[in-house]
């Protein structure tokens, strides 16, 4: 079955042309620039691959309530030319198969729920930490929705002491993202998180609060998995400290096989940056077979 993925970025929009096994034939990268400017280009690409159904992994905030009018949109994003833009519709119209739709971290954990690491398992979270956080929610083989879908990338973290730094998150200042995504990292430091690979003291701090949230997940949900990903998890020392730090927040509270083995617990994706894409030919294989992603 030929399957179109797209993974829709802020600054680049992933497609892809595949199937039902995860199998990637071709891909190609366009710019995001505006809707009018992008749009039609990757539709005369899908359209010459001839697929038989598109899944596309979406920044968001996003509506994936196929019972709501604005269904298929991108909502409210600070990325002002996509906001309430139809996606899924553009798409649908242009293309005339079923196009299945989700966030791009849902699209993730999903891509390592049915092809990667998370195989086989029931909850799984993948979190991304770059430009912004977000995570991602596998529940028993489907995707965490609820009232719109998980943000939460926003959730509180306590402030270490001696950390000054304000927050840069609009809405909450110091949410994870405000005091952990790539950009509070470079603005507290002064310095590109790239730059600062050699100053333990950031990733230590970095590790910490990234723990807090994981804390936060894995006793709210009780995931099997926790994967990272994003750019600034390309830090790979991060992974220990963080392991670490759960460790000492969960404080023996709860004891799973999964706790005690910490290095298969946490740990990086799986499919060589693919899981995005690969989690799209999925929803794509969803929607065609009319199941929920
Ligand atoms: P996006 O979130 O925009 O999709 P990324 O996941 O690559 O993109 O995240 C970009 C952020 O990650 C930037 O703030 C950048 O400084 C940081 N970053 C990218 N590469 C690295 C790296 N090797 N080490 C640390 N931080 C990085
Ligand atoms: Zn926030």
């Amino acid at each position: 079955m030929r399957l179109g993925a797209l993974e829709a970025g802020g600054t680049k929009m992933v497609c892809a042309v595949g199937d039902e096994t995860g199998k990637i034939f071709e891909q190609i990268s366009f710019p995001t620039k505006t809707p009018q400017e992008t749009v039609p280009a990757m539709i005369d690409y899908f359209k010459k691959a001839k697929v038989e159904a598109l899944g596309i992994g979406c920044f968001g905030p996003i509506d994936p309530d196929p019972k709501s009018s604005t269904y298929g949109y991108i909502t409210s994003t600070p990325k002002l030319a996509w906001a309430n833009y139809d996606m899924v519709g553009a798409f649908e119209k242009a293309l005339g198969c079923p196009v299945g739709f989700d966030t791009d971290v849902n699209g993730s954990v999903l891509g390592e729920a049915v092809f990667g690491q998370a195989k086989g398992k029931d909850c799984v979270v993948y979190v991304t930490i770059g430009t912004g956080v977000g995570a991602g929610i596998y529940m028993e083989g489907k995707l965490l929705h609820g009232m719109l879908h998980p943000e939460a990338g926003h959730v509180m973290i306590r402030r270490r002491e001696g950390d000054t730094y304000p927050g840069k998150c609009p809405y909450h200042k110091t949410c994870l993202e405000g005091m952990a995504a790539g950009p509070a990292v470079e603005e507290r430091w002064g310095k590109k998180a790239i730059e600062l690979k050699d100053r333990e003291e950031v990733w230590d701090l970095e590790a910490y609060y990234i723990a807090q949230a994981l804390y936060g997940y894995i006793l709210t949900l009780s995931p099997e998995m926790i994967i990272l990903g994003g750019g600034i998890m390309h830090q790979q020392q991060l992974f220990p400290m963080i392991r670490s730090y759960v460790k000492e927040m969960l404080n023996d509270y709860i004891k799973t096989e999964e706790l005690n083995d910490m290095d298969h617990y946490i740990v990086p994706a799986s499919l060589n940056d693919d899981q995005g894409i690969m989690g799209a030919l999925e929803l794509g294989r969803r929607a065609f077979a009319g199941e929920k992603g």
